[in-house]
């Protein structure tokens, strides 16, 4: 069997694009190695909590049945008592673990005032947490998966995806442009549902109750499967999955083991010395906070080499969700 042939049919989500392009060393250590850390940080504990929140108010919805903001508070809380573990990890020390969960409960309380009582003339409710694969290549060769949010469906037959943000920083119209997840769920659409009129997407910032739409124009949908295709074939022919030092590092999960980081560590090391003997020299490398990233991190931090595939991404997605 070919090598090709044997990564034929592989499914690739848009979280492993983007953490390939960040540093493709950190993809090996996450994809391929599996290895998995064995806490989870507390913005993507929040943001699962609040996610399965609104799963829970829009499943009821789609049954004709409005619970009432306390309910779904109430939902919010006893899911966070039953799944917070000391596992769960706070980087930030100037906040504590009721900080984070009053934040999300604020999340939820602005979504429903301002979407209350949810009922929306000509509008219809499609699907709640949706999942999804596309192929974008022949036979099936290239092929990606994702879950949406929310789908609805107007009148005129055009359909708006529509995904939960609980970051409190809403990207800036750039950053928005290089992002790939608002286009793959276009395509997503508009492969599940040929009839659809128009597609476009909506991410709701919940603690900013700012609402953008980030819709692809077709042009634009076009030259995105060309790009994805691109980028799924660069990571099936990269034989070193060399690391790629860069801001990300700050946050990465797996400095301790990495070669780059050690280099860092190393040089560290001996700029200190040169400090002790009045010989230091500038470098952005060896910047203090840089320093005190890597010792912070270092102390509470472990893996574990997950076996199966269905924890999967959950830490990666319900991150991506929160710091998105
Ligand atoms: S510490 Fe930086 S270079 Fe090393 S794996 Fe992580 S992101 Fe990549």
């Amino acid at each position: 069997m070919t090598a090709i042939a044997t990564i034929a049919h592989r499914l690739y989500s848009v979280s492993q694009l983007k953490l390939y392009e960040q540093c493709p060393l950190r993809y090996r250590f996450y994809y391929i190695e599996r290895l998995r850390p064995t806490y989870q940080l507390v913005e993507s504990f929040v943001g699962a909590r609040v996610h399965e929140s609104m799963e829970y108010l829009y499943v009821h919805l789609k049954n004709q049945d409005l619970r009432p903001v306390a309910d779904v508070i109430q939902f919010y809380s006893r899911r966070w008592e039953q799944m917070w573990s000391s596992t769960v990890q706070i980087v930030n020390q100037r906040r504590n673990r009721e900080w984070y969960r009053r934040y999300g409960e604020k999340c939820l309380r602005r979504y429903y005032v301002q979407h209350y009582p949810f009922l929306e003339p000509g509008i219809h409710m499609i699907e709640v947490e949706w999942p999804f694969q596309i192929v974008l290549g022949p036979e099936g060769r290239y092929r990606m998966r994702g879950h949406v949010d929310r789908l609805t469906r107007r009148d005129d037959n055009s359909y708006v995806v529509h995904d939960y943000k609980t970051s409190q920083y809403v990207p800036r119209k750039g950053m928005l442009a290089r992002d790939l997840q608002p286009g793959v769920y276009q395509l997503a659409v508009r492969e599940t549902f040929p009839e659809a009129r128009k597609v476009s997407v909506s991410w709701h910032y919940l603690a900013s109750q700012q609402e953008i739409r980030p819709t692809l124009s077709a042009n634009q949908l076009d030259r995105l499967r060309t790009k994805l295709v691109r980028r799924i074939d660069k990571i099936e022919q990269d034989q070193e999955f060399s690391p790629r030092p860069t801001k990300y590092c700050r946050n990465c999960e797996y400095k301790q083991i990495c070669p780059a980081q050690n280099d860092i560590t190393s040089r560290t090391t001996s700029r200190a010395k040169s400090v002790e003997h009045g010989r230091l020299s500038q470098s952005p490398m060896t910047q203090p906070s840089d320093v005190d990233a890597i010792q912070d991190s270092s102390s509470a931090l472990s893996w574990e080499k997950e076996v199966g595939d269905s924890a999967k991404e959950k830490h990666h997605v319900a991150e991506k969700k929160f710091s998105s």
